[in-house]
């Protein structure tokens, strides 16, 4: 049965500062697209006094990309704003298929890119693409702004290294190397539903040397085995100098399985949920290095002075 909405006050805030010093009372949320917060205040399990949406804060709807420059991602952008642009499509293929692939798909018209990682949700696909591209965010309390990757965003449970009195601004990412591919993959248990929390979620980054044979720099993450996504970055220095090939990716596989181990999770079969990493680990590997070995024409690129 569907709960009626606790009455809140909603602010629109004018400025990222304005924003943040809202935050200083008590019981008072940031807000975007409300894809997160509005099923949970309907669910009952928050309860907040004051909503401050920040999408009507100028400076923070901007999205570029370039395959020399990188991503930019401002908070107020929406998760559809990806699916249709050509360079995340081909340089940044993991995020594309995270976002592609995320289930019912209206939710893109609403829900930010920003909101998604804030979230800090163990099971949401986003985030684990974002450790594949090696994401940057910006945080800011109006005033001063500061940078934080990926890695040091989750400060476990559902913590985020978001401040008293900060916000992020936006999300960067690095242009990927020219002989590079990425991809991602999820399972689903049962139900192909994004709450289903018996799924696993993995991407990869694989770039290759000139020759396209050994790998220079890997990146392997495996999502909804813990508080967030897990980089096995015992796979990934294994793999930088490998030749690019089942050998290298299922020694990476067992890695990542090892890995998340012990499976404290009762609702799963260990075996299963050994399988699945081994195969999704495995699958992202070949499919980022494949992308890479195919991608690179340098026509593509030559018009692409910045
Ligand atoms: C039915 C459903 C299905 C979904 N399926 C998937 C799926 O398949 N895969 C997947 O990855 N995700 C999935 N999601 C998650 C969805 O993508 C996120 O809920 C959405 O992106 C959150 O963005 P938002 O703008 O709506 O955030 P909001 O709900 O507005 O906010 C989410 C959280 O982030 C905080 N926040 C927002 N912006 C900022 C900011 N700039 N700085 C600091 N904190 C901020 C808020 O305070 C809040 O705590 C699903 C969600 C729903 C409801």
């Amino acid at each position: 049965m569907a709960r009626v909405l606790q009455p809140f006050e909603f602010i629109e805030a004018a400025g990222v500062k304005e924003a943040v010093a809202a935050l200083s009372q008590p019981g008072t949320r940031l807000f975007a697209g409300g894809c997160d917060l509005v099923p949970a205040i309907r669910r009952g399990q928050v309860r907040y006094d004051t909503l401050v949406s920040i999408m009507k804060i100028e400076g923070l709807s901007e999205f570029s990309s370039h395959p020399k420059v990188g991503v930019k991602i401002g908070a107020q952008v929406l998760l559809s704003r990806l699916v249709n642009d050509i360079w995340v499509g081909k340089r940044w293929a993991a995020l594309h298929e995270a976002v592609e692939q995320l289930y019912p798909p209206h939710i893109r018209n609403m829900g930010t890119v920003v909101g998604n990682l804030c979230a800090a949700v163990n099971y949401y696909d986003v985030p684990v693409s974002m450790f594949a591209h090696r994401a940057v965010l910006t945080l800011s309390d109006g005033t001063t702004s500061r940078e934080v990757g990926i890695d040091d965003f989750y400060t476990g449970g559902r913590g985020t290294a978001v401040g008293a009195g900060e916000m992020v601004t936006q999300i960067d990412l690095p242009p990927p190397a020219a002989d590079a591919g990425s991809a991602f993959k999820k399972i689903y248990k049962a139900r192909r539903r994004a709450d289903d929390l018996h799924k696993i979620n993995a991407a990869a980054y694989v770039a290759l040397d000139e020759a396209k044979e050994k790998i220079t720099d890997a990146t392997l993450v495996i999502g909804c085995v813990g508080d967030s996504p897990l980089r096995i970055t015992a796979a990934e220095s294994a793999l930088v100098g490998q030749v690019a090939g089942d050998e290298a990716f299922n020694s990476a596989a067992e890695m990542a399985v090892a890995a998340v181990q012990p499976m404290t999770d009762a609702g799963w079969v260990e075996e299963i949920r050994s399988d699945w990493i081994r195969i999704l680990a495995r699958d992202v590997l070949a499919q980022a290095a494949s992308r890479a070995l195919s991608r690179h024409d340098p026509a593509e690129d030559a018009h692409l002075a910045y």
